[in-house]
């Protein structure tokens, strides 16, 4: 069972949050509905305490019912559980992932990544994705100058102050770390030293150091690099945090070293970010990736499913197909790559040719946004009730008065068209009515709708409030 509280962690938190703080929490004991749990140090303590703890709590409690308490410990730092008592050398420099192959093909295993740091002052960055270069970067109109910014950081002729740091900001799926991954590798491929790093690493790195009374290493280490990657910088909290952020960017920049950093926001609307680490990032190069245009969407998906196709001989969508997806999937590159993916798992599974219907049926949860909205009565009761300046307890309640009867059945009509609740239910929901009383209500207003075409176009105006 804790074997499984940690997976269902691992998937809640993401990848790269539970190898940074929660990899290495264990269950250390469990008597009388009190859990321990247990930590190598108290700073790990403090920060899964201060940012896990209710999710912990929560997920925990699902695993190992019963349990009433849960206090974490820490455990003797001498050796880790599973773990050699001697390390090998810290590397500055993480190979990339060694995947080759061509976009599209087999996924490599989620990256089993070293850990970011130790209560040592060993330090590695995040492993690169090798099949995120350049060369798989479909240009387009919304990301070219990115694009043509990362590359030029990747070459660094140094010197070039301008573009110290870039800074590259776009919503969600939109290639952010694809072109940050892409500069590391090829500057890898140049011989440089590049490091790459997403904002909760960069952050157990530094308070790890702090706290082991090595932050000097962890600095000197940051500092000696070429190429300084941070991803998602807006995570970066914490004022001492954020301040030594600063510093490290300051020693970097005025040492002619490149950093390159991505947010999903300009760096104007960093809100709770230190003020000078804050203009220090915006004054470099900010570039945006604007959402992807149609041409731009079909160029990924073509190019993925090429890659695909490559691997899955037989696999073939035509240009419709392809125009088709574009069109039903506007936001982002990773629902691009479902797409592809829904796609060649369809035509695997049912041996036949993608075309438009099958596409359509592949993709459907992809395609946000289609659906009505689904409507609440308690809303309809709200609306109603405000309309007619009565209360939604009124509407509720057993008074039989013409100012509150009307709006009442007015609401009870409106849950029967705009809501899939049955007769009962919704007499259940208007202060535990029976659905006689409901149904003569529908049927009266649906009459009085007829001819009355001032309630006709009350209630029209209703539907359409709601429905917005
Ligand atoms: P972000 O970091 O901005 O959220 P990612 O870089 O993770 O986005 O992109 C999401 C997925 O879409 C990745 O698999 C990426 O390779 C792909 N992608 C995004 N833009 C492009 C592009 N221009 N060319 C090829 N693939 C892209
Ligand atoms: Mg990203």
């Amino acid at each position: 069972a804790w074997v499984r509280v940690k997976r269902r962690l691992r998937a809640e938190v993401g990848e790269d949050v539970f190898t940074s703080w929660l990899a290495r929490l264990e269950l250390s004991g469990l008597e009388n509905g009190q859990a321990s749990l247990s930590v190598p140090t108290r700073f790990l303590k403090s920060w899964i305490e201060a940012h896990y703890l209710d999710r912990i709590v929560t997920t925990f409690r699902s695993e190992f019912a019963g349990v009433s308490g849960i206090a974490i410990t820490v455990r003797s730092a001498l050796r880790e559980p599973g773990q050699p008592a001697r390390r090998p050398a810290p590397r500055l420099v993480v190979e990339g992932g060694g995947a080759t192959g061509p976009l599209g093909g087999p996924q490599p295993v989620a990256a089993t990544s070293p850990l970011p740091g130790s209560d040592r002052d060993e330090f590695a960055g995040a492993p690169l994705d090798g099949r995120l270069t350049f060369d798989s970067f479909v240009l387009g109109r919304s990301n070219a100058l990115a694009q043509a910014a990362a590359e030029r950081i990747a070459q660094n002729d140094r010197g070039t102050a301008l573009y110290n740091p870039l800074y590259i900001h776009a919503g969600v799926g939109l290639g952010k770390t694809h072109l940050l991954h892409a500069a590391g590798n090829a500057a890898r491929i140049d011989g440089r030293r590049a490091i790459y790093l997403t904002a909760d690493r960069f952050m157990y790195g530094f308070v790890a150091s702090l706290k082991a009374q090595t932050s000097h290493a962890f600095k000197e280490r940051l500092r000696g690099i070429d190429l300084l990657i941070i991803d998602d910088v807006q995570f970066i909290q914490g004022k001492t945090i954020q301040q030594e952020f600063g510093h490290t960017l300051n020693a970097l920049i005025d040492a002619g070293r490149q950093v390159v950093v991505a947010a999903d926001r300009p760096p104007s609307e960093l809100e709770s970010m230190d003020e000078r680490v804050r203009s220090r990032l915006a004054g470099g190069l900010v570039v945006e990736i604007a959402p992807l245009d149609e041409d731009l969407r079909i160029g990924i998906l073509s190019q993925r499913l090429t890659a695909v196709a490559a691997a899955h001989p037989g696999f073939e969508v035509s240009p419709a197909v392809v125009s088709y997806v574009a069109n039903a999937i506007s936001t982002n590159g990773r629902d691009l790559e479902g797409a592809v993916n829904r796609l060649l798992a369809h035509a695997t599974l049912t041996g036949t040719a993608v075309t438009i219907e099958t596409a359509e049926t592949a993709i459907r949860d992809l395609v946000r946004n289609r659906e009505p909205k689904r409507i609440r009565i308690e809303d309809i009761q709200k609306l109603v009730a405000s309309r007619y300046n009565v209360s939604r307890s009124d509407i509720l309640s057993e008074r039989r008065t013409a100012a509150v009867v009307k709006p009442r059945q007015i609401a009870m009509y409106l849950s029967k068209v705009l809501t899939l609740r049955s007769l009962p239910e919704i007499g259940r929901r208007f202060g535990g009515r029976d659905h006689t009383t409901v149904l003569h209500a529908v049927r009266k207003i649906e009459k009085a709708l007829d001819g009355d075409t001032t309630l006709s176009e009350e209630v029209e105006l209703l539907k359409r409030m709601l429905q917005e």
